[in-house]
């Protein structure tokens, strides 16, 4: 009998030392779902089911133990977080606020995560998603999708002083949104609208469900020297990269899905692929201007880093038919940058010149059925690009109209021009 206590109490002792330690648990919510993250000492076995009345998701953790208690509050989807243990089970519930659908799966450690085991859940309602009848209306307005990137369990690249790039980036997009948005003509689509992950994919498929005639991304990424600083805008280059600089960036986004808390599907479509080819090769046409765009617009107040054009094998720029660029805002892990990019006035000037960017690359390859369009061929092809030394009161002077009628015509608020702008003129 002694020796069985022993044995029994040995045993009790290996489980408890091998067991797996749920150490933590963190949820992200977004418009479309909610994502639950158990952080785990090690790989476990669990189950997941889900129950009704009232609703909930119910997870069983084999040979576990919790070494922090879990809490939740204000959550749209989720109500509580309970949990029990029996010997070496840990069971935790989430009663839930509404009929929610729920995918599991455990992910290997990267980044600065571990072991996790993540828990999505969303509603079956499906958000809506603008018709072709919608988009090819006739003068409708240019939709241009801006994508802050990473979000939620990614934070992307912490600068010296903490600061995540997540929420630089969300910043940034909501401000270049208002200013696209003051455009007339023009329609932003923001992408992340909060603290929450979404895999590449999804980013622009979102952007070509509403009709998106560009897509942007934003970050204030890392570079393993901290003098680097600048901004720089970068297209798809699915060959290769145009610098080491570039090649490093493209590399350590792409590993965004992996800390984000994305399963790899590994599916080859050799159909697809050709189509995807294609209709790419069109795309990445207008990507290269609408970036060439931006980068003359923001060299003319913010600086560079190098000429601040650049490619790489982005996966997020990887939309076959909308045109996509990546802008670099700066480089978080230069302090001076990282200040500035937290700067209002800053913030304001680089969105500022963004906008300008994106809206001179509309006026100069308008999609069709657009506002804009229809601006360009009122005046059929009487227009204007502009040369070193022009100036707006000399164009309109010329043109036997004032400054202040140019300037409607093409929609400008501000005096300046850019070399190679495209003005349009009265006929
Ligand atoms: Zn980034």
């Amino acid at each position: 009998m002694k020796r069985l206590i022993q044995i029994s109490l040995i045993l009790l002792f290996c489980a408890s030392a091998f067991a797996t330690e749920i150490e933590g648990m963190r949820v992200w919510t977004g418009p479309e779902h909610t994502r639950a993250v158990f952080d785990l000492s090690d790989q476990t076995d669990y189950k997941l089911f889900e129950l009704d009345n009232p609703p909930r998701v119910v997870i069983d953790l084999d040979d576990s133990k919790l070494t922090s208690s879990l809490t939740i509050k204000n959550n749209k989807d989720i109500k509580k977080v309970r949990f029990s243990t029996d010997k070496n089970r840990v069971r935790i519930v989430l009663d839930l606020q509404d009929d929610l659908k729920s995918k599991s799966f455990l992910l290997k450690p990267t980044g600065e995560y571990g072991h996790r085991l993540v828990v999505d859940l969303r509603s079956e309602h499906k958000p809506h998603v603008k018709t072709v009848a919608e988009v090819t209306r006739p003068n409708r307005d240019v939709i241009v999708a801006i994508d802050a990137g990473h979000g939620g369990e990614d934070p992307g690249a912490i600068g010296p002083s903490g600061t995540h790039e997540k929420n630089i980036v969300l910043n940034i997009a909501k401000q270049l949104a208002k200013k696209i948005n003051a455009q007339k003509g023009m329609q932003a689509l923001v992408i992340r609208t909060g603290d929450y992950y979404l895999k590449h994919r999804k980013r622009f498929e979102k952007a070509r469900q509403n009709g998106a005639d560009l897509f942007v991304s934003i970050h204030a990424d890392a570079f393993h020297s901290a003098k680097v600083n600048g901004a720089s805008v970068y297209v798809l280059n699915q060959r290769g990269a145009s610098s080491e600089a570039a090649k490093w960036l493209a590399a350590s986004e792409n590993k965004s899905d992996q800390i984000g808390g994305v399963v790899i599907e590994d599916k080859k479509d050799v159909l697809s692929q050709v189509l995807y080819d294609l209709s790419q090769n069109a795309a990445l046409e207008e990507s290269h201007k609408a970036a060439k765009a931006v980068q003359a617009s923001l060299k003319q107040v913010v600086k560079l880093h190098g000429k601040g054009f650049g490619q790489a094998n982005f996966l997020v720029l990887k939309s076959p038919d909308v045109p996509s660029m990546l802008v670099e805002t700066g480089y978080i892990s230069n302090p001076g940058d990282e200040k500035k990019l937290q700067d209002p006035k800053h913030v304001d000037k680089l969105t500022r010149q963004i906008a300008q960017g994106i809206r001179n690359y509309f006026y100069q390859s308008p999609p069709p059925n657009t506002w804009i369009a229809a601006q360009a061929s009122s005046v059929k092809n009487n227009k204007h690009v502009v040369q070193v030394g022009d100036t707006l009161s000399e164009i309109a002077t010329r043109n036997g109209i004032t400054m202040a009628e140019l300037k409607s015509i093409n929609n400008k608020s501000s005096n300046r021009l850019l070399v190679g702008e495209v003005l349009y003129l009265p006929n």
